[in-house]
């Protein structure tokens, strides 16, 4: 928009930060394809009583809609931390926990306070795209270290890095998107204790939002927050909860941490709608959450699929699967679409994300693949 602008436009308007002009916002494409596999969402909706629930919920909610909502959400605090309790054996209190519109909220609220100029947030890729966004709207350093081929962390390198930049907040999903990769706690302990040597202590910060599909056996960092203040938990109801329209994420974390949260999130930031809404969606965690284990039996069942198609599977935790190598993984992510099935392009070079759908979604899936690379496309 220059000279030519009718109305005269000025250069340089509107007046954005220089490093933000011409960037994209971000997100997945919104296409309407009869089979969406492409951000991780639980395909199955609440049932009829559940919609009732959250509608009564509403509508009570919407009597007193003229006052503003309780700022400290006092019960939906307590609601979640014990839904959270039982992912650990030490329990969790109200006063450790936070929530926020998604867990993308709770993440930039957490780079507002622990970041800043001059400051630094470092992960591990390949890792979670929207982390150096909230670097880079919070005027954070965005660092950015490696895995093994196999997705896994390299705990020295992990180590030595921390220890070089001193980051004020290390951000690791686990499992981690979009490898599906989950982290033993040993590297939890490793990571929370290199962060506590800076010579300011930075908080770890592991990003559990597909911590309810992990593999039996895989425990939840959760268990480890007694043992280290720095150790913060983070988790969302937008995917294994299927809450993904309500916008609700949280964490756990040491009361301090919760109290400097608050010195930076708006005031009112969680209307009493999505209070309400949340507090009755977790009155129906066992149903919500009832489909969870046949999504991980179908996840499995997937990632052996495409092993058998000889195909390169990353070990997964999560409800998706990163799957390759492709020479051309645009012409296969475009031939799976033109046949209805849209999944996403993300990740290193030549790999795909598919998300774990229906068992007719996956056999649509699976069938659409097999025309692809039979066509010799990719
Ligand atoms: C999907 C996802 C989230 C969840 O985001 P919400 O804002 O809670 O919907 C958080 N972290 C990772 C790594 C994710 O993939």
């Amino acid at each position: 928009m220059t000279s030519s602008d009718p109305a005269g436009t000025p250069a340089g308007w509107p007046p954005l930060r220089a490093e933000l002009r011409g960037l994209e916002p971000y997100g997945a494409p919104q296409l309407d394809v009869p089979v969406q596999l492409n951000v991780n969402e639980n395909p199955y909706g609440p049932s009829a009583a559940c919609v009732a629930d959250i509608a009564t919920a509403v509508a009570r909610a919407a009597v007193t809609l003229n006052r503003y909502p309780d700022r400290e959400f006092t019960e939906l605090r307590a609601a979640l931390a014990g839904y959270l309790s039982r992912d650990t054996p030490h329990g969790i209190v109200p006063g450790q926990v936070w929530a926020a519109n998604g867990s993308n909220e709770v993440m930039l609220q957490l780079l507002q306070a622990f970041g800043g100029p001059g400051r630094v947030a470092l992960s591990f890729a390949p890792t979670y795209s929207m982390y150096p966004e909230y670097a880079r709207d919070t005027m954070t350093e965005w660092v950015q270290g490696h895995r093994e081929s196999d997705f896994a962390l390299d705990l020295d390198h992990a180590r030595d890095l921390i220890k070089e930049r001193q980051p004020s907040v290390v951000l690791l999903p686990s499992p981690n998107n979009p490898t599906g990769t989950a982290l033993p706690p040993e590297a939890v302990t490793v990571l929370c204790e290199a962060a506590a040597e800076n010579e300011q202590t930075g908080i770890v910060v592991v990003d559990e939002a597909y911590g309810e599909f992990r593999r039996s056996g895989t425990p939840s960092a959760l268990e480890l927050l007694p043992q280290h203040r720095n150790l913060v938990v983070s988790r969302t109801m937008s995917k294994a909860f299927a809450l993904a329209g309500a916008r609700l994420g949280y964490l756990a974390a040491a009361p301090e941490i919760c109290d400097a949260i608050r010195v930076v999130r708006l005031p009112y930031h969680l209307s009493a709608v999505t209070q309400a809404v949340a507090l009755a969606a977790l009155r129906h965690a066992p149903e919500l959450l009832g489909k969870v284990d046949e999504l991980r039996a179908e996840r499995d069942a997937t990632v052996a699929w495409l092993r058998d198609q000889g195909l390169s599977v990353a070990e997964s935790d999560a409800n998706f699967a990163l799957f390759g190598t492709f020479a051309d993984r645009h012409a296969v992510w475009q031939g799976l679409l033109d046949r209805g099935v849209l999944i996403r392009e993300v990740g290193p070079d030549g790999w795909l994300r598919v998300s774990i759908g229906t068992t007719e979604e996956m056999t649509a899936f699976k069938q659409a693949l097999t025309e692809v690379r039979e066509e010799g496309q990719g």
